[in-house]
């Protein structure tokens, strides 16, 4: 069993190596290079939103500062319910976290412990890490021609392994890709014993409504389904750490012994007036991300580059060579990229940002795939 102390260490060594990784590439420039100091550097590394907290978020965490002094198990009821509320479901299907990473993390030691962690290849890979590092079986098939999940390929994949925990994300990161609504559906539908659907919604307000469909209707339905959403995209507050789980309460009682079950009081409060603003707020912003990538779009195709089409607030760029050392010179000249995301060697990963970043970005990205 993997214990919350467990958890936070393989936090902590990520988090190390992601630092110690950025530090190697900015290191290894050569002696005549000088790095931009970071707070020059545009950092389009991690899929964040630089439009930050809304406002009202903002206030609600600084008048709480003097709240910090408890820990306001008081208020996780109101927390609790008014996520329910906002996504039609009743208080006991909701589970909240320190951001969506611990409510998946606990999915993921709640149900692939005996059964296989199974998904496409390339996604998001922290839980595949954790899985892998706790000497547990992960099972990945390649993403379909058009970057969505191969629906029957996991199916038979469960099937095989006698059930197994299902990752799937929506749009999916890295490629910013959406699987089609009647693939999930079949999927549902088709789910084998012993098997749960995780289906990982965190850039789900970034796609257009009329081209995807959230799975929480499968959690109404009672269905072996859990859906995670967080704080950390759409609303701007990653360094705030909130986010949620959605299932049967059966299902979150399996997970809960892995949880700590308490989230800062300063995330909470952020967290309930940001949701407070969630009706004017997804869509303002929506339109917003829609025309910046559109904008992005348009100029890669004037160029004559390839790259996925985009549904969430980042794009995978087919450069035609390696990721890493062109990453690395991006950022020797002030502008973070993505990490290579294998098997996907090729293609780099740009997050959004501003107007001004995204013509920073421009600039540069041209200046090295042209140089
Ligand atoms: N899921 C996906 C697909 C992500 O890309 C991320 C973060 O980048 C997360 C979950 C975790 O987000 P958080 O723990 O900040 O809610």
């Amino acid at each position: 069993m993997i214990t919350r102390r467990r958890l936070i260490q393989d936090l902590g060594y990520f988090a190390a190596a992601g630092h110690l990784a950025g530090k190697a590439s900015v290191a290894s420039l050569g002696p005549q290079s000088t790095p931009p100091s970071q707070s020059d550097v545009v950092r389009l590394d991690s899929n964040e939103n630089p439009l930050g907290p809304p406002p009202s978020a903002i206030k609600a965490m600084v008048d709480g500062m003097s709240a910090t002094a408890r820990y306001h198990f008081d208020e996780f009821g109101k927390f609790r319910e008014a996520i329910a509320q906002s996504e039609g479901l009743r208080p006991e299907q909701v589970l909240f976290g320190v951001g969506s990473t611990e409510v998946i993390d606990a999915a993921v030691s709640a149900f692939a412990s005996s059964k296989p962690l199974i998904t496409a290849t390339a996604t998001y890979d922290i839980l595949i890490e954790l899985e892998r590092r706790l000497g547990r079986q992960v099972v990945q098939v390649p993403l379909t021609e058009s970057w969505g999940y191969p629906v029957r390929k996991l199916v038979e994949e469960a099937v095989k392994a006698g059930g197994g925990l299902i990752y799937l994300c929506n749009p999916n990161n890295p490629t910013s890709s959406l699987t089609p609504k009647g693939d999930i559906e079949w999927l549902v539908a088709n789910l084998p014993p012993h098997s749960v659907l995780l289906v990982d919604e965190a850039y789900i307000h970034f796609a257009q409504p009329s081209e995807v469909e959230s799975t929480l209707k499968y959690v109404r339905e009672d269905k072996d389904v859990i859906v995670t959403r967080t704080f950390s995209k759409i609303y701007g507050m990653a360094g705030a750490r909130a986010g949620f789980g959605c299932a049967r309460p059966d299902l979150l009682r399996a997970m809960e012994p892995f949880m700590d079950n308490v989230i800062p009081v300063l995330a909470l409060r952020g967290a309930m007036a940001a949701l407070g603003d969630r009706d004017s707020l997804v869509p303002t912003r929506r339109a917003e991300f829609g025309r910046i990538s559109g904008e992005l779009c348009e100029w890669l195709h004037q160029k004559n580059i390839r790259y996925i089409e985009p549904h969430a607030n980042f794009l995978m760029i087919d450069i035609g060579r390696e990721v890493r050392p062109f990453g690395q010179e991006m950022l020797r000249r002030g502008v973070a990229v993505g990490r290579p995301f294998p098997p996907l060697n090729h293609m780099l990963r740009v997050t959004l940002g501003t107007d001004q970043e995204m013509k920073k970005f421009r600039e540069v990205f041209w200046q090295v795939y042209t140089g």
